[in-house]
């Protein structure tokens, strides 16, 4: 049996560099080696959008589920964002905050037993980056 904690999802962008990330997550008791991890252009951000973008995801979640038995999802923004494309970064924030409540509405309804975590990645456009706490 293969067990992990953690399912996190993470935007496609290079500029999230995987070393930087992992340092991060584990500075919020994510260790590396303790996460599925699913990349995405937006992050969780199709979970908002079709039936099928929304289901693909979906499955992820229901596979990660099976076969390591993972208990949290930690879903991580970024500002910046191409998938957003919103220039004035308080709109982006704001947007992408609402847009977290919906995910982790659907989560929640999905995977109840699921503890679900969210953060905006911060800095990305400065190469500095910082974790933010949403959920
Ligand atoms: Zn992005």
């Amino acid at each position: 049996m293969h067990i992990c904690h953690y399912l996190v999802f993470r935007c496609m962008d290079f500029r999230l560099k995987p070393s930087v990330l992992s340092s991060l997550l584990k500075d919020i008791g994510v260790e590396e080696g303790d996460y599925d991890l699913v990349s995405c252009a937006g992050s969780a951000k199709d979970m908002l959008g079709s039936e099928a973008e929304r289901d693909f995801l979906l499955k992820q979640i229901t596979l990660s589920q099976k076969l390591h038995q993972i208990k949290n999802i930690v879903v991580l923004y970024h500002d910046n964002c191409g998938a957003y494309g919103i220039v004035d970064p308080i709109e982006e924030t704001t947007t992408q905050q609402a847009d977290l409540a919906k995910i982790k509405a659907i989560i929640a309804e999905q995977f109840p037993e699921l503890i679900f975590t969210a953060y905006i990645v911060k800095g990305v456009s400065k190469g500095e980056l910082s974790l933010e706490k949403i959920f």
